[in-house]
């Protein structure tokens, strides 16, 4: 009997605040098989987030410590605050055939496309997601209701850079209804999970 074991893929999707991504995040969370990466970051926890299930949050010294130590596979400041991928739980993900989802912003995508590491090279799927306007964003925002005005301002303006980058991702998703975004981001999953490249035949 023929099977096949498969090696684990990191979906790294990259959006600006507001376009829905977390609500993307949070059903695919759902999944099994599927494990959410948990960033290290210096931001103060939200309401209702927890320290080792939305993040880690640290301190500045403990992040720059890490990072010092080479604990990042990528790392990079927004909106103030620093926010970085760890490496080790990473690397054990992959190498277990586990599929991971990494929601991080344009820089950190970038500096893992440019990682010359082959298990890297191999994983890393990327996609951004299209907010339809700069209006709805924010209009989407402002319905969130955890960001000041100068912050909602903030954001709109990171946006803005951040929407210059889709040619750079391998797949592109315009934002409709949550529905819409989440059939068109399951069909990526399904067809990159069928990739030749990534499977070894096992058995006979
Ligand atoms: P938030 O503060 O809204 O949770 O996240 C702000 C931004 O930081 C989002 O664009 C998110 O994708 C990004 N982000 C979260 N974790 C990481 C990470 O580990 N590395 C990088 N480069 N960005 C991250």
């Amino acid at each position: 009997m023929n099977y096949f074991r498969r090696s684990g893929i990191i979906f790294a999707v990259s959006a600006p605040s507001g376009a829905g991504k977390s609500t993307i995040c949070a059903n695919l969370k759902q999944t099994p098989d599927f494990q959410y990466s948990i960033s290290c970051t210096t931001r103060p926890p939200r309401a209702g987030e927890e320290d080792g299930v939305d993040y880690h949050f640290l301190s500045e010294a403990e992040f720059q410590r890490r990072a010092g130590a080479g604990e990042f596979l990528e790392h990079a400041a927004f909106n103030g605050f620093r926010y970085g991928t760890l490496k080790a739980s990473t690397r054990q993900a992959i190498d277990a055939g586990t599929d991971l989802l990494l929601d991080i912003d344009v820089s950190g995508v970038a500096q893992l496309r440019a990682l010359p590491d082959p298990w890297i090279r191999e994983a890393l799927v990327d996609i951004f997601i299209m907010p339809p306007t700069i209006a709805e964003l924010e209009r989407r925002l402002r319905k969130r209701g955890t960001e000041t005005d100068g912050q909602i301002a903030e954001r709109l303006e990171i946006a803005r850079v951040e929407m210059r980058h889709w040619r750079d991702y391998r797949y592109t998703i315009l934002s409709g209804t949550m529905e819409e975004d989440l059939q068109k981001f399951r069909a990526i999953i399904r067809a990159e999970r069928y990739r030749s490249s990534r499977l070894t035949l096992e058995g006979q």
